[in-house]
């Protein structure tokens, strides 16, 4: 059975989904959404709200290579693995390791850089006219910074490299921060603010509001499982909780599931992983600061939100089975309590979201199959909801057959 009234379906309603729904939606396709959990309910729902242009460079840094096993070792540091799966990710943290590699390091960057120089602007595009506008706000970002030590390595290394990669900042003094945010500690010694970043208030309803809207505009959503995928001459086959249809277009953005669908499409195994994530919602105390706060030694982000003050942040190797450990989301409470000391007690609420990450910190953005007929839109890692609006209408112009207005080689499948 064909799906009715259909050019092309997405499947994945997380914030990549509904951009591409979106985006191909205001190009005129009929467009079905299909996602097993509804609208926004998966690593979208939960994450720091940041729109962080600024971090163009790889995860994999040259240097990193030594500090890796060290890092691994402690429960409740900033990167953690769950022994259990260690032969799992072994092979993913194998190929990441390799791209600690300059040459792979700096393509990566500059396809970084290319990717999140074009994510503000579309996400203006995206939003224009819509009545949306005001879900984000661009307002810049703080890292800040407790040592010396720290900082100054952070800038002869990190901030430097940025630099050449046209990311906007300015160097600020711990009481220059404090002038900006009045409830930052006296032991924060030096901040580094990036004026070109935003954020939004409340990733779950941005998600939310844009599916409505989608639907609004005459767009199908459909909360059902995919599965049993399989490319035809005309399409693709497959079955939606049983059921079998065909689709004549598909795009597949289900993030960090994305690996056998894939597989069943296409043959290729792609080393996608999923970086877990926490974070732990302070109710309350959403006045205590107007920008999102990154602390660069406990490593983890504090964004203000409607609902109250957002801690998130950390990575955790585990797989997609294995149960949370919301200790890794409490934790953040004392980092909290350090950089903003007169942050209320308050007990929080906990999450935990599944990045979907390839080793070489870049996205899948290619379009596969006999006639073009499957878009690839997944693997944003910790940058999914900067680079959702820029994905969208990549697929777009793939769909369209247009020339991308990005080189997308770097972003293809077949890197693998
Ligand atoms: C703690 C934390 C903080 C973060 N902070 C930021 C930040 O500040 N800024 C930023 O840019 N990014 C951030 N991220 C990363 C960002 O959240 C992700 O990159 C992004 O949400 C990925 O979006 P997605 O649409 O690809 O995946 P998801 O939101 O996970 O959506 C995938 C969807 O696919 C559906 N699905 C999967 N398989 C199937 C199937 N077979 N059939 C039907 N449906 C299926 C799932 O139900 C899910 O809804 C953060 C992540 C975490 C964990």
């Amino acid at each position: 059975m064909q799906m009715p009234d259909t050019d092309i379906s997405v499947v994945g309603g997380g914030i990549v989904g509904i951009c591409c729904a979106l985006s191909l939606q205001q190009a005129g396709f009929k467009v079905c959404l299909i996602d097993r959990e509804g609208i926004g309910e998966g690593c979208s729902r939960g994450n720091a709200g940041h729109f962080a242009t600024e971090q163009v460079l790889p995860l994999a840094t040259p240097g990193l290579l030594w500090k890796i096993p060290g890092m691994l070792m402690d429960p409740l540091g900033p990167v953690a693995i769950r022994w259990p799966y260690l032969p799992q990710i072994t092979p993913w943290l194998l190929r990441f390791m390799l791209n600690t590699r300059s040459k792979p390091f700096n393509i990566g960057a500059q396809a970084l850089e290319a990717l999140n120089t074009a994510s503000l602007p579309a996400w203006k595009r995206l939003l224009n006219g819509t009545g949306e506008e005001n879900q984000i706000k661009i307002d810049g970002s703080l890292l800040t910074f407790e040592q010396d030590a720290t900082f100054q390595q952070y800038r002869h290394t990190t901030l430097e490299k940025l630099g050449h990669h046209n990311v906007k900042s300015e160097i600020l003094s711990g009481d220059q921060a404090r002038d900006l945010e009045p409830g930052l500690s006296s032991t924060i010694r030096h901040a580094v603010m990036f004026p070109d970043t935003g954020h939004t208030a409340n990733p779950y309803r941005l998600a939310k509001s844009l599916g409505e809207l989608f639907q609004r505009q005459g767009g199908r959503i459909i909360q059902k499982e995919i599965s049993n995928l399989k490319a035809v001459q005309n399409g693709i086959n497959l079955t939606l909780n049983g059921q079998q249809v065909q689709t004549p277009r598909l795009v597949i953005a289900t993030g960090a599931w994305s690996k056998p669908l894939v597989h069943q499409l296409t043959g290729i195994s792609v080393p996608l992983d999923t970086e877990r994530g926490y974070h732990l919602m302070l109710p309350n105390s959403a006045t205590s600061l107007s920008i999102p706060v990154t602390s660069a030694e406990r490593r983890f982000i504090m964004t203000p939100m409607n609902e109250g003050l957002r801690l998130a942040g950390t990575v955790e190797f585990g797989g997609l089975k294995l149960p949370a450990n919301m200790r890794r989301a409490t934790m953040l409470a004392s980092h909290a309590h350090a950089l903003l000391p007169g942050l209320e007690d308050s007990a929080g609420t906990t999450w935990m979201g599944f990045r979907p990450s390839l080793p070489d910190s870049l996205p899948v953005i290619d379009q596969v199959g006999t006639s073009n007929q499957i878009i690839l839109a997944f693997g944003h890692q910790h940058l999914g909801l900067t680079q959702a609006a820029v994905t969208g209408e990549l697929v777009r112009q793939l769909a369209l057959k247009e020339k991308p207005s990005l080189d997308l080689t770097p972003f293809r499948l077949n890197r693998f």
